[in-house]
């Protein structure tokens, strides 16, 4: 465990975010919050908790059986649904009676898994949750007839829940072929479900690129992941038209090791890296063994109004930051640095420095860096 980093989680700006997406076109839809990879970093716990208890959200989207029911052991005493999206497992007995004991929603996304539920006496009152492939190819049912026939062919009349998942929500949900054909054929499947006679009790599709975008909602629920936690996730030329003012609930501390002077050519760490310039030089205490990838270096951060650059290659446990030399009293070994704070456009520009997706830097941050709550 790091002492001096650490990843600070603000609840009140989480409430923030959920009443900032309560007010949206979409305020009267319900949310299933995706919570998935330790709710992108921030403690699936605790978020869980907080989102459930404080903001009322019944609804959550975990991404394996182990997850859910880590989630469903820890909070034994709220009530809510737990999704699970990718990874089932169904043939396992662990898994079969996980999802009995722990009341888990499998969300049904290859044939094979539909097949074996419907088959098995097991699941006879686990509710019916269908993903459909509407143009993603990845998970998602591809033959809409063949698997209304199997429903009605297992005495089944509802559907519990029916959902799609879009390709490319960070682009626009009107202009883009490949968006407006998925709407299309989401409302499809949708239509024809019911023509066969089957009913349906939800149905979402809209992730945060959807949400931010969309003006009309036609289904029960949204399934918001990345907005909640600060950062849009639309692509740039859409961010003015379309704003999202989440703040970051999460920021990322750490501690200046070392300062020192530096000249040119003066070889820096791991490989010698040559610096090119005098400079005034911090080492961090965080690496890419705590989520700070090696493709930080060149990111340029600012500290105290001072912008700094990481230099040198990214070690294990530390990295290196140059400054101006010009900062040289005015920096001192012990002090805290932030590499980001509630600032989302911040932690965007970062990301997209850095050359990941905002999603993958939340995701990347180790357990050794320690989630404290506020
Ligand atoms: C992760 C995920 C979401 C949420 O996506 P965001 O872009 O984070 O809002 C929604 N639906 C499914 C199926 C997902 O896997």
């Amino acid at each position: 465990m790091r002492v001096g980093s650490s990843l600070q989680v603000s609840f009140d700006r989480l409430a923030e975010n959920i009443s900032l997406l309560k007010k949206m076109p979409c305020h009267d839809k319900k949310i299933l919050f995706m919570v998935k990879a330790n709710a992108y970093g921030h403690g699936i716990v605790p978020i869980t908790h907080f989102a459930n208890k404080e903001m009322d959200i019944r609804c959550f989207g975990t991404a394996s059986i182990a997850e859910a029911v880590f989630l469903r052991q820890s909070l034994s005493n709220n009530q809510f649904d737990i999704y699970i999206f990718s990874e089932l497992e169904l043939k396992e007995t662990a898994s079969q009676e996980a999802i009995l004991d722990h009341r888990l929603i499998p969300v049904l996304s290859t044939r094979h898994d539909l097949l074996f539920f419907l088959k098995e006496s097991t699941f006879k009152n686990v509710p019916l949750c269908l993903k459909f492939n509407i143009g993603m190819n990845r998970l998602g049912l591809d033959d809409l007839d063949e698997t209304i026939d199997l429903i009605l062919k297992s005495g089944r009349k509802s559907i519990f829940h029916v959902m799609g998942h879009f390709a490319c929500s960070s682009f626009s949900m009107n202009e883009h072929d490949s968006n407006v054909e998925q709407q299309n054929y989401f409302e499809k499947i949708k239509k024809t479900v019911k023509s066969k006679g089957l009913s349906i009790e939800r149905s979402s599709v809209d992730n945060s690129g959807a949400i931010l975008q969309k003006q009309d909602f036609l289904d029960s629920h949204i399934r918001p992941g990345l907005m909640l936690y600060g950062p849009s996730p639309l692509d740039e030329s859409l961010r003015e038209k379309n704003v999202w003012s989440g703040k970051m609930i999460s920021q990322l501390e750490t501690t200046i090791l070392k300062t020192f002077k530096t000249y040119p050519n003066m070889p820096i760490g791991y490989n010698g890296t040559l610096m090119d310039r005098q400079g005034f030089l911090a080492v961090i205490a965080l690496g890419y063994g705590d989520g700070l990838f090696t493709s930080f270096q060149g990111v340029k951060i600012s500290h105290k109004g001072f912008l700094g650059e990481f230099v040198g290659r990214v070690n294990m446990d530390m990295a290196q930051i140059l400054f101006p030399l010009d900062v040289q009293n005015k920096i001192k070994d012990g002090e805290k640095i932030i590499i980001w704070n509630e600032d989302s456009n911040c932690f965007l520009n970062l990301s997209q420095q850095a050359n990941h997706i905002p999603y993958e830097i939340l995701c990347g941050i180790s357990s050794r860096v320690p989630r404290v709550y506020l």
